[in-house]
């Protein structure tokens, strides 16, 4: 039995079974089974590990940092949530298979019954939407928050793409500003391979959110309208490795946190940074990745700032393992858990990482 919602607030914009209170005795990490894609093999014909969020929960589970009792279970967004950033008109192309085919990269959706492609792929993106506006509540509530899944950076208000349907981290900033006192200020922090333009686009003129976006600029989406958003730009070259990457977010994450104060850190810490990935193009070695982690953990909790994770991209076998050990070691550094502090120690780099060959680009396009 998960920990479930209770009593939706009555004073919100519209009614929304995702701001519930949450028992204290569940850790703010969200997840659902429902976020896995599996259907007749489908999920086989697209490059991704479409189970790796169930599999992260099962190494967290394997290591007893979580158990099905402390978890908070994600919820579905409803169609009043995802209008709060969604244009009626796109929500309602979704219900054309052709569309969500082309958006999620799987060609064989075009052959199926719109009503197969809500339940079988919608939904799940639906669920870990509905996952990154509560964990939205819960970081502001707690300091920190993870949701296993998310992070569909590639999808805006009125376009999808990249696999991204829905646009989760615009959602959640948008769901805070309207419903939470003392949230005024946001800050991006997009460390996926490929360029944020969703939510860039999104919040092009909004002066109320920061932008810090470090991705491989030769890759997909390369959308210099949503760039003119990004207000800390950092573009990696192909193979970029360990060193030079983790000085670049060490400098960058606390640049921008020292630029513009927020109120909460939206961190999408997409792992197909990870040598080998076939879409980001970059070197980065499994540890490094856990640095990196680290590092953004460290800039925002010694700040006192709420974080809220999201794990958008990276589906290789591995990922999920990374992710879980990322996980853990926040744990172990006391940066979450229930016992985390706010306001300990200064990081130190390990600069001495492994990093391996450069990869090459590839033809598919994804978060
Ligand atoms: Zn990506």
């Amino acid at each position: 039995m998960s920990c479930k919602e209770h009593n939706a607030e009555e004073r919100n914009p519209h009614h929304t079974e995702l701001y519930g209170s949450i028992p204290k005795t569940c850790l703010p990490i969200v997840y659902h089974s429902d976020y896995n894609i599996t259907f007749m093999g489908l999920e086989k014909l697209h490059p991704f590990d479409a189970g790796k969020w169930g599999k992260v929960i099962h190494f967290l589970k394997e290591e007893k940092f979580i158990t099905d009792g402390n978890l908070v279970e994600a919820r579905e967004a409803t169609e009043e949530d995802l209008l709060v950033a969604h244009t009626k008109r796109y929500l309602n192309r979704l219900k054309w298979s052709p569309v969500v085919a082309t958006i999620t990269e799987i060609p064989p959706l075009v052959f199926l019954p719109n009503f197969l492609v809500q339940r079988k792929v919608l939904k799940p993106l639906r669920t870990q939407t509905g996952g990154t506006i509560m964990a939205g509540k819960l970081a502001v509530e707690r300091g920190w928050a993870i949701n296993v899944g998310g992070g569909f950076h590639h999808c805006s208000g009125d376009r999808g793409g990249g696999f991204c349907a829905y646009a989760d981290i615009t959602l959640a900033i948008k769901f805070l500003f309207e419903r939470v006192d003392g949230i005024s200020r946001a800050t991006i922090i997009d460390l996926d391979a490929h360029q944020g333009n969703g939510h860039e686009r999104d919040f092009l003129d909004d002066q109320r959110v920061f932008i810090m976006d470090m991705y491989n600029c030769h890759i997909y989406p390369r959308d210099g309208y949503a760039k003119k958003a990004i207000k800390r730009k950092v573009e990696l070259d192909w193979g970029t490795e360990d060193s030079e990457y983790l000085q670049k977010v060490e400098l960058h994450c606390e640049g921008a946190l020292n630029e513009v104060r927020p109120d909460i850190i939206i961190y999408n810490a997409g792992t197909d940074i990870l040598d080998g990935d076939p879409l980001g193009g970059l070197s980065i070695s499994p540890h490094g990745i856990v640095k990196r982690d680290e590092l953004v953990f460290r800039a925002a909790r010694r700040r006192g700032i709420p974080i809220l994770m999201v794990t958008s991209g990276g589906y290789q076998k591995k990922t999920a393992r990374i992710i879980a050990d990322s996980i853990l070691n926040l744990h172990h550094q006391g940066l979450i858990g229930p016992e985390a502090m706010e306001g300990e120690g200064s990081s130190s780099l390990v600069m001495s990482l492994m990093s391996g060959p450069g990869s090459a680009g590839s033809a598919f396009t994804t978060i």
